[in-house]
Parts: C-alpha cells; sequence; structure tokens
C-alpha cells in the first residue's frame, strides 16, 4: 500500500470514527446498532465500524479496512455485520462515497407499514426530491440487502431507502452527506408521522417540488464569492 492510501485510511479511520457520535447525539441508534462507512477513494477499499463495539469505545483505531466484497484488510475486529449491504453498494454505484445504516425510530416505523414517505414538505423537496422509497424486505447475509438498496436508489433522486420490516440505509458522495441524509430522514419521518396523526397532510405539486429540489441542490448554501471587479 502506498503511502498516500495509507494517509488516507488514517484521515477515514478518523471521520468514520467521529461520523458514529452524530448517530447518537441525533438519537438515531439503540445500543451497537447503526453503522457508517466511506469509500477509499480511488480503492477497492472501505472503511467501516467493527461489529458489537459500543459507541463510547469507537475509535479512528478500531475502525476497519475491508474490500468490496466485504472481506477484513486491515483491522483487529471483525467488521459489522452489515458490511456486505454498504460493499455491495460500493460495487455497483461508482459515485456512492458514503453509506449509513440506522433503526432510526420515526422512519423504521414507516419501514414496519411497508410505506414510502410520501412528499409534504419543503425540507423533504429539498433534500429528497420527492418521496423517500420504500426497498424490499431482505435477509441479512449475501448481497440481497445490498442488491435491494441499489435497486431502489438507482435513478432515485432520494439518497435514502427504507428497507422493509428493517430500516434506513442513505448513500452520500462521501460518509458526512450520507450521514446528513440519516438525520434528515428521520427529522421528515418523525414530522409526516405527526402530520398524518394530526389530519390529511396536502399534496405539493410535482413542479413545486421539483423547483425547491433543484434550487437546493444547484443553489443554495455557500457559494463561492466572485472576485471584485468581475
Ligand atoms: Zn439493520
Amino acid at each position: 500500500m502506498s503511502t498516500e492510501v495509507t494517509r488516507q485510511i488514517r484521515e477515514l479511520r478518523e471521520t468514520v470514527a467521529r461520523l458514529h457520535s452524530e448517530l447518537t447525539r441525533y438519537g438515531l441508534v439503540a445500543w451497537t446498532s447503526g453503522n457508517v462507512s466511506a469509500r477509499v477513494p480511488g480503492q477497492d477499499l472501505l472503511v467501516i465500524k467493527p461489529s458489537g463495539v459500543s459507541y463510547d469505545d469507537l475509535t479512528a483505531d478500531n475502525m476497519v479496512v475491508c474490500d468490496l466484497d466485504g472481506a477484513l484488510v486491515e483491522g483487529d475486529f471483525a467488521p459489522s455485520s452489515d458490511t456486505a449491504a454498504h460493499a455491495y453498494v460500493y460495487r455497483a454505484m461508482p459515485e456512492v462515497g458514503g453509506v449509513v445504516h440506522t433503526h432510526s425510530s420515526y422512519a423504521t416505523a414507516w419501514a414496519a407499514c411497508g410505506e414510502a414517505i410520501p412528499c409534504h414538505l419543503t425540507a423533504q423537496a429539498d433534500e429528497f426530491g420527492g418521496e423517500i422509497p420504500i426497498g424490499p424486505f431482505a435477509l441479512i447475509g449475501g448481497d440481497d440487502i445490498g442488491k435491494g438498496i441499489v435497486a431502489t436508489l438507482a435513478g432515485h433522486r432520494s439518497p435514502a431507502v427504507l428497507m422493509q420490516n428493517h430500516g434506513v440505509f442513505t448513500i452520500g458522495r462521501d460518509a458526512r452527506a450520507a450521514v446528513k441524509a440519516a438525520v434528515m430522514c428521520e427529522d421528515v419521518a418523525r414530522t409526516a408521522h405527526l402530520a398524518r396523526a394530526l389530519g390529511q397532510p396536502v399534496p405539493m405539486a410535482q413542479a413545486d417540488i421539483d423547483a425547491l429540489y433543484d434550487r437546493y441542490q444547484n443553489v443554495y448554501g455557500q457559494q463561492p464569492v466572485a472576485p471584485a471587479g468581475s
């Protein structure tokens, strides 16, 4: 392994360990469930949480490195039991640099009902570009979960899928973007549940959803400032 790849892996171990604390901060996980991974850019490798280690004990050093078949390459612990699903997504979707999995309560309640979250909120249009889709039921082990995630999200605007009877998988250009999608997915799922409890949510026009999505993805946020006189 070149010095540059070793340095990249070191940085990603730190990033992935740190991002796991966002899952607990936002109340998305219980006990040791949930996991974050990152692709090592340009390599057929990923960095992921070890299996069964408490969130309080996660450090850069106990993160594990696997190849894109999910086999352990570097690390003192067994990789997360969800590694096969993460690895499948990286194999099938080269644009994805980060994957997150949680059983966050509200989003997983929609998954338990096998129901996609319809888009009745501007914040959902911004981040997800429409409904948050439901993926198939799949048992852990083998490629079935990964296949279900990819079949649902490929060509879909949403970076989140609710896997039926299971929980949430999110993707992003990097691990931080996938964590943000997991946080926003739970937020939207909670509000959608409350709206449904309160009455009948008001549908949004597809043109408005499209306009919000386009603005948020392409215009919103800090843009580079043009130099004076340009
Ligand atoms: Zn799970």
